[in-house]
């Protein structure tokens, strides 16, 4: 293969050129099926890789420590005034470097060390800046967990309630990494200011949806609201932070000079496009194209006999729990499995696990990069085939070659970045 952009690369660089060369055939030629990622466009890809890398910018628009920030201050606004569009909030600070960092300033606005937050336990689907013990969040807060229920996968809001009455923590975090269903955050304001703490609730996975208006917003319930940009959102890695006027500068204190440095230009600059990208009526018909393949794989893998955490998905993604159906299987093994037919998922825990976080019982499996190349509901029924097929059979070496055959034809079929290996 060759590469039409990374000439200098190549001849400077044969050892970096030839990694991205093979991620880049990693990525045409196989599903990506990891539910947090996805392909940014072009338009993002470029101008991530922009001189806008070059800029020392630390400060905000019109505001900086550095001269030479017109046009920095030009696309930071611009990502400013989409962000705050895009999803109907008072302030937007584009700056947090990843979905952990906005957690962390998010944390720092509204907390003082030692205060006690509440938010989803890992295990039940949260994220481990929600405060889980190896954490800053759980180690410089008083962090305790609520989780789903037992019976049905969902998160119990009655139970959470009682839980916030009697703990009564500063803070509530919503918001998960696994969590296929609608999280109701009416409900978590409701619980919130019943308790006088803040709520913040962290829209990650589920961004892009919120964006186009396919799962209900947080924004007019919560204090803050963070996000990754590069999920759902199909923007540049990095992260985000939308708040009412009251927590504005507060946020912005907290992001730079509290936790950050000079931000990354070239990256917000790429946040810019990409929420341009989300204002279009095009993004919408995606994001809803990602939640009916999302149910289609779902629909078709019960059929083939796998549960689902809470039976089924709303969102972007599923949860499949292997322990009733292929107790021999853990979700190591078939991430492994799936992997060796270039079926890319990962391991995940499931409610009430009983084994290791490194070795699982479940996998999760979302829909948002797939929908990107364009794959619909037929794919996905194929897709759910060849993932039964190889999980009922997991050291069966012809399955993986037989279905990494036909994974290949279909990527064919839905080019991935083409413009980058044309020759
Ligand atoms: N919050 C949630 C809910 C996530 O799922 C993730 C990442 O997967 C993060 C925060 C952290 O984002 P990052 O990896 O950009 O730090």
């Amino acid at each position: 293969m060759s590469l039409n952009v990374f000439d200098h690369l190549e001849r400077n660089d044969p050892a970096v050129f030839g990694a991205i060369v093979s991620e880049i055939e990693r990525q045409q030629c196989g599903l990506e099926m990891i539910a947090s990622e996805n392909f940014p466009s072009m338009a993002v890809l470029e101008t991530t890789g922009s001189v806008m890398t070059n800029k020392y910018a630390e400060g905000l628009p019109g505001r900086r420590y550095y001269a030479g920030c017109e046009f920095v201050d030009l696309v930071e606004d611009l990502a400013r005034d989409r962000a705050k569009d895009l999803f109907g909030a008072e302030h937007a600070n584009v700056q947090p470097h990843s979905g952990a960092q906005a957690n962390m300033a998010a944390y720092f606005t509204l907390l003082e060390p030692g205060d006690s937050i509440l938010g989803m336990d890992l295990n039940h689907g949260g994220h481990l800046t929600h405060g889980a013990q190896v954490n800053f969040s759980g180690t410089v807060f008083s962090a305790s967990a609520y989780g789903v229920r037992s019976d049905n996968g969902l998160i119990d809001y009655d139970a959470l309630q009682e839980q916030a009455r009697s703990q009564k923590p500063r803070l509530i975090v919503a918001g998960a990494s696994a969590y296929p269903r609608i999280i109701d955050f009416e409900a978590f304001g409701d619980i919130a200011r019943d308790v006088s703490a803040y709520l913040l609730v962290d829209m990650a996975h589920i961004a892009g949806l919120v964006a186009t208006g396919h799962h209900p917003s947080p924004v007019p319930y919560a204090d803050v609201v963070t996000t990754t940009t590069h999920k759902t959102l199909r923007g540049p890695r990095g992260g985000l932070i939308l708040c009412t006027s009251e927590h504005a500068a507060e946020i912005d204190k907290a992001v730079f000079p509290f936790m950050q440095g000079g931000p990354l230009m070239h990256v917000i600059a790429a946040k810019a496009v990409a929420f341009g990208e989300a204002l279009d009526e095009d993004f919408s018909r995606y994001s809803r194209q990602v939640i009916a393949n999302a149910a289609a794989l779902g629909e078709r893998l019960v059929e083939r006999g796998f549960e689902l955490v809470s039976g089924g998905t709303d969102n972007h993604l599923i949860l499949v729990d292997l322990r009733n159906t292929h107790q021999d299987l853990s979700g190591k093994e078939a991430e492994e499995a799936l992997e060796a037919a270039a079926i890319t998922v990962n391991k995940n825990t499931v409610p009430q696990e009983t084994r290791s976080p490194l070795v699982t019982s479940g996998l999760r499996i979302g829909t948002p990069a797939l929908t990107t190349r364009g794959m619909g509901v037929k794919e996905m029924i194929a897709i759910a085939d060849w993932i039964a097929e190889i999980l009922d059979s997991p050291g069966e070496q012809q399955a993986r070659t037989r279905v990494k055959a036909l994974v290949r034809e279909l990527c064919e079929d839905f080019p991935l970045y083409p413009e980058l290996t044309q020759t």
